[in-house]
């Protein structure tokens, strides 16, 4: 049993890339890396760090930095077995899959946010969870199903996409939205750009101001928020999700190229090639996270201006 639970702390350990601060009404939970191709999310919370250990002050709150998917980001891949941003939910953490090694991540993530972090108390913590995906351009957040969640979402300035977290079940977006946190996914950019590291890092400066633990007057903040303005503009800012093409892993699904987040599409329009058969849009709207990837549960999904 001793063993087990210095394993556990080690474990934990691995999570926490740094923490800040020492009052415990409010708790802001920054994770980098929850698919481990996504490394933008762990730069850009390095980005942070050092202006951080100058400027922050420690009777705001306090701030945790983690990472997602350890073993996965070690091989720079989505993840080893399973998705573990679709293994959120209570019957796999009922379970202890400790042989498989993404269920072993959820188990160690679940115990340091919940028992640890948050202490089973959940009306003061935020969770900002930072992705990337494979299409180019187009950053939006997610708010998980709650005023809160969906206030923050709205707050970046960028598009935000209404009903998405309750058609994908199993992120950790959703677990914590339910238990009543302030609970966003940041969408930064593409994968491995500098430019989606530099959209994380503006995402993370300006929620951090929007949650009072950092001054909104910052420079840093000012510059995150024109940035993000920037990045925006000409885009929708609030959408709903209207259609997820949800793939399983027998299917040889083939996006059509030129696609990206936001682009206009009509109804009818050829979207992709599933198995020797053309997927046609069935509905007009706007592009959401076409697949350009091998791995992925998803092979796009559309969007409607509310
Ligand atoms: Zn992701």
């Amino acid at each position: 049993m001793l063993t087990f639970l210095v394993q556990m702390r080690v474990d934990k350990q691995k999570h926490i890339i740094e923490q800040f601060g020492e009052n415990a009404n409010r708790k802001f939970i920054v994770l980098g890396g929850m698919h481990g191709n996504e490394i933008n999310g762990v730069e850009a919370i390095h980005n942070i760090i050092p202006s951080l250990k100058k400027k922050f002050d420690t009777s705001k709150g306090q701030i945790y930095f983690l990472k997602g998917n350890v073993p996965a980001l070690e091989r720079g891949e989505r993840f080893l077995d399973q998705d573990l941003n679709r293994l959120w939910l209570d019957e796999n953490l009922a379970q202890n899959h400790q042989s498989i090694a993404d269920y072993l991540s959820l188990n160690i993530l679940h115990e340091l946010i919940v028992k640890d972090i948050c202490q089973d108390r959940f009306d003061n913590c935020f969770f900002l969870d930072l992705h990337t995906f494979s299409a180019r351009s187009g950053v939006f957040a997610i708010p998980a199903c709650n005023q809160k969640s969906l206030a923050l979402a709205r707050s970046f300035g960028v598009p935000f996409i209404e009903k998405l977290s309750e058609m994908l079940p199993g992120t950790a977006l959703s677990y914590f939205g339910r238990k009543g946190m302030t609970s966003v996914v940041f969408e930064g950019g593409t994968h491995q750009t500098p430019q989606a590291t530099e959209n994380l890092t503006a995402g993370i400066w300006h929620s951090l101001a929007y949650a009072g633990l950092v001054d909104a007057a910052l420079p840093e903040v000012s510059q995150s928020r024109k940035l993000l303005q920037q990045i925006s503009q000409g885009l929708p800012h609030h959408l709903e999700l209207i259609y997820r093409h949800k793939l399983n892993q027998s299917q040889n699904f083939k996006m059509e190229p030129g696609y990206y987040n936001f682009k206009p599409i009509q109804k009818n329009e050829s979207l992709a090639v599933q198995n020797q058969h053309v997927v046609e849009s069935p509905d007009a709207g706007f592009m959401l996270m076409p697949l350009y990837q091998k791995k992925g549960s998803d092979g796009f999904f559309i969007v409607k201006e509310k």
